[in-house]
């Protein structure tokens, strides 16, 4: 096996931050008891005291109250269960949402796409349109998608699915702990844990005012009945402690630009035809995506691998054949640049020095595949 000894794939997962390992810890070795937050007795009520904590910093995170967060396994589960609730109903969905949303949205035959403009932004003018065609009871469009870092006019479509009385589902799962989140004017947000540094397979829905409680799983009463399963009380535990770090760290982690312009700059110097996608739009700070057009993706990720640095590419594999970014496919409709970026992402352990091991490896690996 290779071990990459540079980790810039932050929008895959973004590492545990030790303050959460070690709550997790704390947690997980209770002296062979278990803290079974829906339990009556002592071990029980210690349970729902951490998970109720972590509750609050998960609330404060994306501004709104407790008593409107539902844990889940991670944001896959909170997309799914939102879309699955409007599953009857017409729906419109942007083109460049994450595949927990386009693919559920396939199982609904009234499930119309919104296309995004070539800077990476959803077409605002043309959600209007088909609200008007279409009446849907549900719009979902992202706050920050995952491959070029865009951030979406979240308060305009906001105003649009207000006029039109249409119920607005927001996947934030790249925004929170990177930029100010609010669930003010969204009815149902989700995110999850580990994109801020919090375990993976953990998540949380967060409900607006809208008075409706999607809801998925259902058994046991957890959650308020509204996700039924047994809590993952360390991964809760380990949510909220990534969640209070956000919430102190998020002036630092919003101002990793300093880190991307060196990155972007240098790419640029070193291979002038090289495209940064959503250059002048606005962007978070941790994400860089890149087309070199005429080169696949795919190998170029292997070839960064064997130099020791991990990073992303735009395509999703899927049966063993390679797909071209959806993402891209939908801005620029070229083939040639959705099958060849790459996506750097950094996050709160990147240093510097992780941003001049890239460069090497980039100025080494271009200068090759130019012969
Ligand atoms: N939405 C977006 C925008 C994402 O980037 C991801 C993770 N790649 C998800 C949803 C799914 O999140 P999870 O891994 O928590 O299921």
């Amino acid at each position: 096996m290779n071990h990459a000894s540079i980790y810039l794939d932050y929008n895959a997962s973004a590492p545990l931050l030790p303050q959460a390992k070690e709550v997790m810890i704390k947690t997980l070795d209770n002296e062979n008891k278990a803290l079974n937050a829906s339990a009556v007795h002592y071990f029980g009520r210690e349970g729902r005291k951490i998970v109720e904590e972590a509750r609050i910093h998960c609330a404060q995170l994306v501004g709104t109250q407790a008593n409107q967060i539902i844990f889940n396994s991670g944001a896959t589960e909170g997309n799914n269960t939102v879309l699955n609730h409007f599953r009857d109903g017409s729906i419109l969905i942007s083109a460049i949402e994450h595949p927990s949303i386009l693919e559920t949205a396939q199982t609904n035959q009234n499930a119309h796409i919104i296309p995004v403009r070539k800077n990476g932004q959803i077409d605002v003018n043309k959600l209007e349109e088909l609200l008007i065609k279409y009446s849907p009871k549900l719009v979902s469009c992202m706050l920050v998608n995952n491959e070029t870092g865009a951030i979406q006019n979240v308060s305009e479509i906001s105003k649009l699915t207000n006029k039109y009385n249409a119920f607005f589902h927001c996947d934030a799962t790249q925004a929170v702990g990177r930029i100010p989140v609010s669930v003010n004017g969204i009815d149902f947000l989700t995110f999850s844990s580990h994109k801020i540094g919090g375990p993976q397979g953990v998540g949380a829905l967060a409900l607006g005012l809208c008075g409706q409680t999607p809801t998925l799983l259902h058994g046991g009463g957890q959650e308020k009945s509204a996700r039924a399963g047994t809590e993952n009380v360390a991964g809760i535990v380990g949510f909220g402690a990534a969640a209070q770090y956000a919430l102190k760290n998020l002036d630092s982690l919003s101002n990793q630009t300093h880190l991307r312009d060196k990155l972007e700059n240098k790419i640029k110097q070193i291979s002038p035809e090289v495209i940064i996608h959503c250059e002048n739009t606005a962007r978070i700070a941790n994400t860089c995506f890149v087309s070199l057009p005429d080169h696949d993706s795919q190998k170029l990720l292997i070839a960064f691998d064997l130099e020791g640095i991990a990073i992303s590419n735009g395509s999703a594999c899927s049966s063993g054949t390679v797909k071209p970014s959806h993402v891209l496919m939908a801005m620029t409709n070229d083939e040639k640049i959705a099958s060849s970026a790459l996506r750097i992402s950094i996050g709160w352990a990147t240093k510097e020095s992780d941003i001049d091991a890239f460069l090497i490896a980039w100025e080494k690996i271009y200068k090759r595949i130019k012969g």
